[in-house]
Formats: structure tokens, sequence, C-alpha cells
């Protein structure tokens, strides 16, 4: 039997909601909570679902400025200011209604997953919502309003955790993550994405490799696009385990995006749910040979939201509780999410691989120079 594990949600996580047009769909989370809770997870013994809670302003403010938190509060409250200042407006960032509420439900749900593994409550705990790693102190950024692990790491050294390793396996540079704690050596940061060449936000290049104290805490794998599974697989193998290995963290904090996913509308990367499998494997296995098991984790990008989405987290989640499913998912959940994407969605867990990429030789020398640069071996 293995330890317990929590999923952190409830239904009033959807308010985070940039509307109709925006391409991060809130009912993603929902559907990926129902596709859990269809396969039975959530009736096993070890598995608990733990409510949501808006984190109070001395939570948020371990990463964001009061004055940034007032303005969030203003502008989702129907204000009128100068809030582009702070990144917000029509595009990426849209103000919407009860935005510092809603924000601050995201971020009270990924302390309340690091509260849980750090007092026992819980080994793994996985916050769907989660995972908005590219708000700054003080600017929204690349549609997040606060950034969620970044306060859910803050709060764990508050709390006296003296190491934290990050790892972000979004297509998208972890930056805020990665700028909050650029020269605090307390924290490793590795992020694996599709590099900043093509992509937003256009950083996380293998120099970024912290400050001061800090230097080499923080780990950069810039991948070219179209990269698939396999090339995928081999630098997260080669640089995520030995660097992390290397740190000794006692919490393991994890933001697993999966706008990686080669159908994804956002990005170019050519990922299928096999690599989310393996990957989710990996960190399972890091956290109970590095942490004691102490993994908190969180959602992050993916923009085939009913396609996609719940089907990588509730691969995630199964290896977290480790619970085999069955690969064909349930009936009942096909016909909801097909009915809110208003079209099929795909009827197992795994599939078919994409076509294969042309870029190996690319990975390879990507590799090679995170590793120079991390002198592993
Ligand atoms: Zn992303
Ligand atoms: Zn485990």
């Amino acid at each position: 039997m293995s330890e317990a594990v929590a999923l952190v949600y409830s239904p009033e996580v959807v308010a985070y909601d940039h509307g109709p047009q925006h391409p991060l769909r809130p009912v993603r989370v929902r559907l990926t909570r129902e596709l859990i809770a269809a396969y039975g997870v959530l009736d096993r013994e070890h598995v608990r679902e733990i409510p949501t809670r808006v984190a109070p302003d001395e939570e948020i403010r371990l990463v964001h400025t009061e004055a940034y938190v007032d303005v969030v509060r203003r502008a989702g409250s129907g204000e009128d200011g100068d809030w582009g200042r702070y990144g917000f407006g029509p595009g990426d960032n849209p103000i919407f209604p009860q935005m510092h509420e809603a924000s601050a439900r995201v971020v009270g749900a990924s302390v309340d997953a690091a509260r849980a593994v750090l007092e026992g409550e819980a080994e793994h705990a996985f916050n769907p919502a989660g995972g908005l790693h590219h708000a700054m102190p003080e600017r929204a950024s690349g549609f997040c309003v606060y950034d969620d692990p970044a306060v859910a790491i803050a709060w764990l050294l508050e709390q006296g955790v003296e190491r934290v390793a990050y790892v972000d396996v979004d297509v998208h540079h972890g930056d805020g993550p990665q700028a909050v704690f650029y020269d605090d050596p307390r924290v490793l940061t590795i992020s694996i994405h599709e590099t900043g060449r093509y992509l937003f936000p256009g950083t996380g290049f293998v120099s970024e490799r912290g400050e001061g104290k800090a230097e080499g805490t923080k780990v950069n794998v810039p991948l070219p696009p179209y990269t698939a599974d396999d090339g995928w697989l081999r630098a997260f193998s080669e640089v995520v385990p030995p660097a992390v290995r290397a740190f000794g963290p006692d919490v393991l904090v994890t933001q697993l995006g999966c706008d990686t996913h080669h159908t994804d509308p956002l990005a170019h990367l050519g990922l299928s749910t096999r690599a989310y499998r393996e990957a989710a494997r990996t960190l399972h296995d890091l956290a109970h040979e590095l942490t004691d098991g102490r993994w908190v984790a969180t959602g992050g990008g993916g923009y085939q939201w009913a396609r996609v989405v719940p089907r990588a987290w509730t691969i995630y989640f199964t290896e977290m509780a480790e619970i085999g499913v069955p690969d064909e998912v349930p009936e009942d959940w096909r016909e909801l999410a097909s009915a809110e994407a208003g079209g099929p969605v795909p009827g197992r867990l795994s599939e078919d691989p994409p076509p294969p990429a042309e870029h190996a030789m690319e990975v390879e020398s990507v590799i090679e120079e995170v590793k120079r640069a991390l002198a592993l071996p």
C-alpha cells in the first residue's frame, strides 16, 4: 500500500478565467479532476481530496509586492487605473472579475499542497489549477497573475525547509521561479522547454545559471522546435536526475505543464503522453530517493484543454498514487469531455507516436552544452 496522496481541488478554481476568447480554459482543471474521479482514484483509501482556500495577502507577499497585490485587487473589482504598467490589458493578461480572489485561490491551493506534504498529511500532493510560472513579483505575464509555485517554495523556506528543487517541464521557460530565486542558493530551478529563440517568454538559455552564491543552481534546457518524445526524454533523463541528486533537496516541487504535446496550439514541441508517463515515473522515483517522498506538484500550461490536459495530468496523478488504471478512458468522462469540447476526445490515455522529428543532433548538442555548464559527467 502506497502512502497517502492528495489532490487539491474544488470547483471554485474555474473562477480563474480570462474570458471565453482566451486560450487558458479553466474547464481543463475540472475535466482533469473528473477524469481522475471517473477512474475511481478518489475513492481509494490512500487518496484524499483537499478543498482549496483563498491565500491571505501575507502568503502572496512572500513573492509579490504589496503594491502589486493592491493593483490586482483593485483592477479585478472594476476600478480604472494604469494597470498596463503591471502587465494587464487585452491579449495575454486581460483583467477579469474577482481577479485577486481567483488568483489567490490558486496560490492557496499550491501552499496547501506544500503544507500537506511538509506536515505529512500526504507524501505527494497535486494542485492541477497551479503552475502559473510566468508571474513576476510586480507584474502579470503569460496568463499568470500570481506565481503560485514560487509562493509555495517561499512558504516552504519560511517553514524552515533548507533546500527545494523545482523542476518545470512546461513547454515555456519557468521564468518566474527562476527570477524570484535567482540569487537564492537554497532553491534549484530546472526548466526544460522549447528554446526562447522561438517561444515566449524568450528566456531560459543555458547561460542563465543564477548569481552570487546561487551560481549553478539555475538550470535551463532549451530544446529546438519539433523535439519529440525520444529527444525530450533523453534531455530530461540526462539532466534532471543528476542535477537534482547533486543538489540534494528536502522537497521536490514540479510544474507539470503539458503544452509540450505535439498537438498543442501555442508551441512547437512534439511530445505524446508516453513522455508524460516516463517523466512522471522518473520524478516519482527521485522524490522517494531524495526527499523522503516529499513531492509538491502543480499543473501549468496546456491548451489542448479537453483532448490532452486531463489525460496528461491523470497520468501524472495515477503515478503519484501508484494506481494502475485501464488505458481506455471511462465512457462517462468521454461523454462529458466531448460535450464540453463540442467534438470527440481521445478514448485512450496512450497515443500512437507522432511522426518522427529530425532534430536529434540539435538535441544532443543542447544536452552536451547543459552538462558542460553543470559539470555533469
Ligand atoms: Zn506553457
Ligand atoms: Zn510515492
